[in-house]
This record gives C-alpha cells, structure tokens and sequence, in this order.
C-alpha cells in the first residue's frame, strides 16, 4: 500500500516558490512599441497592447449586456 507523507508546514514557512518567469529582454510583439516586459509577464504585449480580457462573469447577464456582445 502506497502512503504519501504530508509535512508538517508552520505557517509563515514554505510555501515559498519562485515565480514563474518567462524569460528577460522580451519586448511588446507590437511594432511601434518597445515596452520591455516584465519576466513575469506571460503576455507577448504590454499591458497597454494587450488585448482586452474579460473576466469570468458570475450571474445573470442583462439583456443590454447581450445587446453589447452581439
Ligand atoms: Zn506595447
């Protein structure tokens, strides 16, 4: 029988990951735009090239809300 060993983890302790990177020198994908991204940015733009991102949207969606998306 396999068992999985769970540490014991105080708090304030572990848990402590590096961040993902995306790697150093990567500029904004735009041509008119050299904004350095940041190495934790995992988008090819900017953020001000970036395209719009919507979040999820919880409840009912009005109907001018499906008037706009159509
Ligand atoms: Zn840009």
């Amino acid at each position: 029988m396999a068992t999985t060993a769970v540490m014991a983890r105080r708090p304030g302790q572990g848990g402590r990951r590096r961040p993902k990177t995306y790697g150093i020198d990567r500029r904004c994908h735009t041509d008119t735009c050299d904004t350095l991204l940041s190495r934790y940015n995992n988008s090819e733009f900017c953020f001000q090239h970036a395209p719009v991102k919507y979040p999820r949207l919880r409840g009912v969606f009005t109907e001018d809300f499906e008037a706009l998306r159509a």
